[in-house]
C-alpha cells in the first residue's frame, strides 16, 4: 500500500466506498462523480501509479483486471447492450488518481471520439 494513495485507502477500507466487486487482487466501486447511469471503477489492490508502469512482473495481475472488470460488467448487466473501459493515463490522458483504474462505463450509448 502506497502512503497517501487515496485508492489504496479505498481499497483497505480506510476511506468508504460503494464496493460492487471484491476479491483478493481486485476492488471495484462506483464513481463518485458519475459520467454514465453505470460508473464503476476497477483497480488493482496492489498499488502501480500508472498502467504505462506496469511491467513483466505484472502481467498476471493486468490480464486479471480485465477479467474482472468482465465479471463486474456482467453483473451490472452491461455485456449484451455494451459498455465502454477506459483507462486515463498521465496528464494528456486526463488521468487524475495515480492508482491504475479501469473506468467501466454503461447505460447509455457512447460517442466517438471522446474528449
Ligand atoms: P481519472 O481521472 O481517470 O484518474 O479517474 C479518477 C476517478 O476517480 C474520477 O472519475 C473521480 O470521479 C473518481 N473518484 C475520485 N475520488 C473518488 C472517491 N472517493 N470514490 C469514488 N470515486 C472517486
Amino acid at each position: 500500500m502506497a502512503d497517501e494513495c487515496l485508492f489504496c485507502k479505498i481499497s483497505a477500507g480506510e476511506i468508504p466506498s460503494e464496493e460492487v466487486y471484491s476479491d483478493e487482487n481486485y476492488y471495484a466501486f462506483r464513481d463518485v462523480n458519475p459520467a454514465a447511469p453505470t460508473h464503476i471503477l476497477v483497480i488493482p489492490r496492489q498499488h502501480i501509479s500508472r498502467v504505462t508502469d506496469a511491467s513483466e512482473t505484472d502481467r498476471s495481475l493486468m490480464g486479471g483486471l480485465l477479467l474482472a472488470a468482465n465479471e463486474v460488467a456482467r453483473r451490472e448487466g452491461l455485456v449484451e447492450k455494451g459498455l465502454r473501459y477506459v483507462i486515463n493515463t498521465n496528464d494528456d490522458g486526463g488521468q487524475t488518481v495515480y492508482h491504475i483504474h479501469l473506468h467501466i462505463l454503461g447505460g447509455r450509448p457512447m460517442t466517438w471520439p471522446p474528449g
